[in-house]
């Protein structure tokens, strides 16, 4: 059971170390949300925004966090998604969900930081294309002068 039904969105910059229960801590400057466990656990939850974590939408009145916060780490295994500041209890996480989430998690972290790896390195990738075109033309020049030695020999 959800003690905390509703959350109060408070855009901070830092979060502090003393949560209010009750109230979702959204820190842009570092990309984060932090709240109170919503069945009144009092643990921390922090849900750090990012293309392979959660994403966040405020209308301006209220706040929706996706994908849904399964704290099966946690002693409670709290489900929820919190939806508009509701909080929409889910069904308990089993070993299956919670192997499933996992490589989910693992799988799109791997292919999100592939893809920005690969972005990174393409600028250096064309260094060995350099070296290749630059030793091809070496070769092509060691051809002609072989030629033109031959010729003045
Ligand atoms: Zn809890």
């Amino acid at each position: 059971m959800m003690r905390y039904k509703e959350l109060e969105p408070r855009f901070v910059t830092t979060v502090p170390r003393q949560l209010e229960p009750g109230v979702l801590y959204v820190s842009m400057e570092y990309g984060t949300v932090v709240h109170s466990c919503c069945c009144g656990c009092g643990e921390k939850v922090v849900t750090p925004l990012t293309p392979t974590d959660w994403s966040i939408t405020f209308n301006g009145e209220s706040v929706s966090l996706w994908p849904s916060i399964g704290s099966w780490n946690l002693p409670c295994q709290s489900h929820y998604v919190i939806k508009g500041n509701r909080v929409l209890e889910s069904g308990r996480w089993n070993r299956q969900m919670i192997d499933a989430e996992i490589s989910r998690d693992n799988e799109a972290k791997a292919k999100y930081y592939k893809r920005t790896v690969s972005n990174e390195t393409e600028p250096s990738l064309a260094h060995p294309i350099d070296i290749e075109t630059g030793s091809q033309t070496y070769a092509r020049q060691s051809f002609w002068k072989t030629i033109l030695s031959r010729l003045l020999r």
